[in-house]
């Protein structure tokens, strides 16, 4: 089994009842135990600023499921989930599960770069992150989460309580 970190955000359709059935659909997948969940946060926006705050979290899975194909069960969530992708980069969605990380591996595919080309940067994964991750983390190619959240401030961001 294969530790794997999921970053999870909505902001359309109830974004908090989005999450909640998300991390549902994740305890289901095959072969994948739902090891842990982060607490939900809020966070505005990023890229177009005419859409409603965001909802994320972050899961951390134990799977046997090749990454290709944990995408495949990643996105079949967001697709029965409503996920309509019009185009639009970083436009509003009821769901978006991304793969953070899949145990120390380094993944250049067309369909699947990990870790997630936007982890550093994002307070709204780095934060949730910290709490589920283990101990030391290190990101490939990034060095320590630690080092990762120093450098990352949490404007815009409030950790909401407990779902
Ligand atoms: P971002 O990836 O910057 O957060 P996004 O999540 O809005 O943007 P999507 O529309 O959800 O982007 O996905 C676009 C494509 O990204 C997907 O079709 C998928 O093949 C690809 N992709 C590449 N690496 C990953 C990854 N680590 N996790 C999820 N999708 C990925
Ligand atoms: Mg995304
Ligand atoms: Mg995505």
């Amino acid at each position: 089994m294969i530790p794997a970190y999921i970053a999870l955000g909505s902001n359309l359709a109830d974004p908090r009842r989005q999450i909640a059935q998300a991390f549902g659909a994740l305890a289901g997948l095959p072969q994948t135990r739902l090891d842990a969940r982060s607490s939900l946060y809020r966070s505005t926006p990023m890229g177009p600023a005419d859409q409603p705050d965001y909802i994320n979290a972050v899961a951390r899975l134990d799977t046997a499921l090749a990454p290709l194909d944990l995408l495949d069960a990643l996105q079949a969530i967001e697709q029965k989930q409503g996920r309509v992708r019009n185009g639009e980069r970083w436009g509003p969605r009821t769901l978006d599960l991304d793969l953070l990380l899949f145990a120390d591996t380094i993944i250049e595919d067309p369909r699947l770069t990990v870790p997630h080309p936007g982890l550093a940067q994002r307070n709204f994964v780095l934060y949730p992150l910290m709490e589920i991750a283990e101990q030391n983390l290190i990101i490939p190619g990034l060095g320590t989460l630690a080092g990762l959240l120093d450098a990352c401030p949490a404007d815009g961001l409030e950790r909401l309580s407990p779902c």
